[in-house]
């Protein structure tokens, strides 16, 4: 395979080009005198090209990709080092466009992003363990009542020099230095120990990511974390999206079969965003569905948003279903989404992400608030 892919090499490249194997799967062309980086681009889309063609041995034919970082000098670098060190930077972005062939030209702020990508690799690690990452909480609220129905676990890290991290920063690092495991259980130890402190009615809702539920230990171990912490699994939501469950339906199945089983419900987050293969889900059993922020973002201003919300809260109607909607921000948001039979509402309009404590006193607050008028008085 190899020496196959080096020979395809040559062949894109320039006679006065080197190409060189570095190790493993990683080959470099020195690509001397290019008039200007349209040639370099030239040189890479003829790369893929070679690479994109099957290869065949004996009686089996392999479907290769590449990703390719560009760096120029002198202008990326002064030197080979620096030069070779930002190729990397930008293989490394093209490789993020997998399953696909791609090229990149390294730029500055790729650097940047590298570079912080980097830290926050190197700072995960200790920040799940000295609890520096922890969850926060939403709060859910029954539009009927306005009474507070639970909470969604969402995490935060607080970095002692960057402040706070947002999920969609770390999260992604977590997965690919193997860290998802222990920064879920983390994250699930904390939120179960603190949800049994609320009323036995309020329920935790956690995200799961479609990485883990590849993972055929997935529902024993929170089984067991929530033991631990004395929370009934009754009181647990777990949160997946569309797309982690269409991938592997039966892998899926498989892993939350022991959940199920134990009392676990599971809603289907950003509902309408995945490519919503209703067909696919139709033996798969959901409790919930939680319908994507940015439908009920524009239902104010356009008919067809609208129209899409009412068709899932149908549809959530005909399945039997907890619908909640997600990003409420305004009251006549809350109104409408109440009239056309949502259940519950989440979103800026009743509450950011909180802190444990917090949320103990948005509780409270919120038991007073729907207690009857006389309750004031006295
Ligand atoms: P998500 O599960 O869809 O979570 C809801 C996101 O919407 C949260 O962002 C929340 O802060 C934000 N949000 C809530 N209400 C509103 C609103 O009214 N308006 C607007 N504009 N936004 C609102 P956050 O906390 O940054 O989380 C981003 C994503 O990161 C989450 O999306 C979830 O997919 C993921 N995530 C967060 N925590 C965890 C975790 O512990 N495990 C895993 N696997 N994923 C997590
Ligand atoms: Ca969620
Ligand atoms: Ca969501």
């Amino acid at each position: 395979m190899l020496v196959n892919i080096g020979m395809r090499l040559r062949r894109a490249a320039r006679e006065k080009d080197l190409v060189a194997r570095f190790g493993g799967d990683e080959f470099a062309i020195l690509a001397r005198e290019l008039p200007g980086s349209e040639d370099a681009t030239n040189i890479a889309l003829r790369v893929i090209k070679e690479i994109d063609q099957p290869i065949t041995t004996g009686r089996l034919q392999h479907h290769l990709g590449v990703g390719i970082g560009i760096a120029l000098f002198p202008q990326d670098g002064p030197s080979d080092v620096e030069i070779l060190r930002r190729a990397d930077i930008a293989l490394y972005r093209a490789k993020d466009e997998k399953p696909q062939s791609a090229s990149r030209f390294f730029d500055a702020e790729m650097d940047a992003r590298t570079q912080e990508r980097d830290r926050i690799e190197r700072d995960l690690r200790g920040a799940i363990s000295n609890g520096d990452v922890r969850p926060h909480y939403q709060p859910l609220i029954d539009l009927a009542t306005k009474q507070v129905v639970g909470f969604e676990a969402l995490a935060r890290w607080e970095h002692p020099t960057l402040g706070w991290i947002a999920p969609d920063r770390f999260i992604p690092v977590a997965e690919s230095c193997g860290l998802m495991n222990e920064l879920t259980e983390h994250l699930l130890r904390l939120a179960a120990r603190d949800a049994s402190q609320w009323p036995d009615k309020l329920t935790l809702a956690f995200n799961v990511s479609p990485s883990q539920l590849k993972e055929r230990t997935l529902g024993l171990r929170i089984l067991t974390i929530l033991a631990e912490a004395g929370l009934s699994p009754r009181r647990l939501e777990i949160e997946l999206t569309e797309s982690a469950i269409v991938h592997d339906l039966e892998g899926a199945q498989e892993a939350l079969t022991a959940l199920r089983g134990a009392g676990v419900r599971i809603a289907l987050d950003d509902f309408g965003t995945g490519y919503s293969s209703l067909y696919h889900l139709r033996n798969f059993k959901i409790d919930k569905i939680k319908i994507d922020r940015s439908f009920v973002d524009s239902m104010e201003h356009e008919p067809d948003a609208y129209a899409l919300v009412r068709a899932l809260l149908g549809f959530g109607r005909g399945l039997g279903l907890t619908v909640t909607a997600e990003g409420v921000e305004k009251p006549a948001q809350a109104v409408a989404l109440h009239q056309e039979g949502c259940q519950q509402g989440q979103g800026y309009l009743y509450g950011h992400a909180m802190s444990a404590k917090d949320a103990v006193n948005f509780i409270r607050l919120n038991a007073m608030e729907a207690a009857p008028a006389s309750a004031h008085v006295a």
